[in-house]
């Protein structure tokens, strides 16, 4: 039996599939999924190992394995038989049963991403893959000599001569024209996939298959373009003024390239404050678990799974699997003792316990979070905790002062970063969205009206360089970057629900969440164990009492 909740009161019975009587459809759907997970569900748990042990060693052997298995899964799912039939129990609209109809749901799309006719799939990932290599091969050239990434981003870090910054900006786009063209191709050729398969084009279907709606992720991100209209616009007038004296020139002659970052998509390093110093005499896995420990989701068993520190021929970066959806759930790490590593592994064991607390009696299908974009915004939730000043004060044992030389900067740099992040995102979102609706139109037009209006950056003067076509995840993960602008949101949905109705407190004034073990509770009651046994937008409304909204992020980040 599954719990019964109660939305917008109306008592909405769980999902439970004892005492109906199964239909034909049902049944047949019923075989269908055991006879798949039977198939799939050891390919997969043999899968994640190859991927844990090739990025954990960096054996060439081991990425084989992955890349063989990950065909053997598609190939399983690329079946036009099985779609087919999916796609008739689909439209029969006989499969009542809410679990039966909610496996059918995920099926159907893991199916129909893989529908793309082979000779089409080929060329859009020979494609991907070229442009990919064109993009890691690719040098920029400052008076024609030729510069790496990280010479770019330290002259764009400190350099104070405004022609010098311009070059280096310059440089970091000059990988857009040598690229543009290919990615318009891809991108036909992606629009070509989607409309076989009856979408209007490309963007649409990934959302689609994300199980997103476009006119729905547009009334969210259009709310967060209403709410942080002006507060972005006073914090970058102030941002503004500080940079314009850093370079002693006026703010109206501040340009794309005085902004430390080539997309203006992080924090210029102007309020940041070196949070290192409190972590280097600690240790940031014993105080991670201990957090966790806390708030009742412990971590130990995770910890003792995964690979924490650095070493030969590892992947330099952090993520966190679910090996086999049965508890073994692991973390990859380089950690060392600084304010990076802490945030990163409270980060990665958010998406840990969500794995690790997902309800075992769940179909399989159903035995995973509900979106990306929620576990993603639990990961942000438990990861924005290494720079709060309360949380630090108490895991760090800092004294009052300390806390209070925290939080003279804390604030404004969490704002400054949130805002930035957002505007940015809302520049990726639109402009991937009429990418893919008319590739043919003046694209870098496009790219700096939207740069204009959501970033209020100044438009270089008659540039005619396809400077969107240096973003490399247009390429490489297309349709992808409003999740992570979502999950934020998600993420503090979640703070003001737990801090206004769980914890029942007046204010989210010094929350800290340490010990709070009902926090822990609510999230493993309405987050993890919900998995995926409905839609994320219905999950987040059965926990919050409201559908994904960017009214918290902005209560949150705009004071
Ligand atoms: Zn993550």
């Amino acid at each position: 039996m599954r719990s019964v909740y109660i939305v917008m009161g109306l008592v909405v019975m769980g999902l439970t599939t004892q005492g109906f009587a199964l239909n034909e459809k049902e049944t047949q759907l019923k075989d269908f999924i055991t006879a798949h997970v039977e198939k799939v569900k050891p390919l997969e748990k043999q899968m994640n190992l190859a991927w844990w042990e090739a990025y954990t060693t960096g054996d060439p052997g081991a990425y084989d394995r992955l890349s063989e298995l990950t065909l053997q899964i598609r190939r399983i799912r690329s079946d036009p038989t099985e779609f087919t039939l999916l796609k008739n129990l689909k439209e029969s609209g006989q499969v009542k049963d809410p679990l039966l109809a909610r496996q059918l749901v995920v099926l159907y799309n893991s199916y129909l991403e893989n529908q793309i006719e082979p000779d089409l799939l080929k060329q859009i990932v020979e494609l991907g893959t070229q442009i990919e290599k064109n993009f890691g091969s690719f040098r920029g050239n400052i008076d024609g000599k030729k510069v790496t990434d990280n010479e770019i981003v330290d002259i764009l870090k400190s350099e104070t001569d405004s022609a010098k910054r311009q070059k280096a900006w310059v440089a970091s786009k000059q990988v857009g024209a040598a690229v543009a063209p290919d990615v318009v191709r891809l991108v036909k050729l992606r629009n070509q996939a989607a409309r076989k398969l009856g979408f209007d084009n490309f963007h649409t279907m990934s959302l689609a298959i994300g199980e997103q709606d476009v006119k729905e992720v547009d009334k969210v991100f259009n709310e967060l373009y209403e709410l942080t209209n002006k507060p972005f616009a006073k914090l970058k007038a102030e941002l503004d003024g500080i940079l314009a004296r850093k370079y002693a020139i006026s703010p109206k002659e501040l340009m794309p390239w005085h902004y430390h970052d080539r997309f203006f998509q992080e924090t210029p390093l102007v309020y940041d404050l070196d949070l290192d110093a409190y972590y280097k005499d600690k240790d940031v896995k014993s105080l991670a678990e201990r957090f966790y420990a806390g708030i009742d989701l412990p971590v130990e068993a995770i910890l003792a799974k995964s690979d924490l520190y650095e070493k030969e021929g590892k992947n330099p970066h952090a993520f966190c699997t679910d090996i086999d959806r049965e508890g073994d759930v692991r973390v990859l790490c380089n950690l060392k003792n600084d304010e990076y590593w802490m945030e990163t592994i409270l980060h990665e064991l958010g998406h840990g316990v969500y794995d690790k607390y997902l309800d075992y009696s769940t179909p399989y299908l159903l035995r995973q979070p509900a979106h990306t974009l929620t576990t993603e915004g639990m990961a942000m939730f438990f990861g924005r905790l290494s720079r709060n000043p309360a949380w630090m004060q108490q895991m760090l044992g800092l004294s009052k002062a300390q806390r209070a030389e925290i939080e003279k900067v804390s604030d404004k740099y969490a704002q400054l970063k949130q805002l930035i992040f957002a505007r940015w995102a809302m520049v990726m979102y639109y402009f991937e969205k009429e990418l893919y609706a008319n590739p043919d139109q003046d694209l870098t037009k496009l790219w700096w009206d939207l740069v204009e209006k959501y970033q209020m950056l100044h438009r270089p003067p008659s540039r005619a360089n396809p400077d969107w076509a240096a973003k490399i995840h247009i390429s490489t993960s297309p349709c992808y970057y409003h999740n992570y602008m979502l999950g934020e949101m998600f993420a503090s949905q979640l703070h003001h629900y737990i801090v206004y109705n769980v914890l029942a407190l007046k204010s989210d004034k010094g929350v800290s969440y340490i010990g709070q073990k009902a926090a822990g509770e609510f999230l493993r009651d309405k987050v993890f164990h919900a998995g995926d046994l409905y839609l994320w937008n219905t999950m987040i409304e059965q926990a919050t009492g409201e559908p994904l909204t960017a009214k918290y992020f902005v209560q949150q980040f705009v004071k």
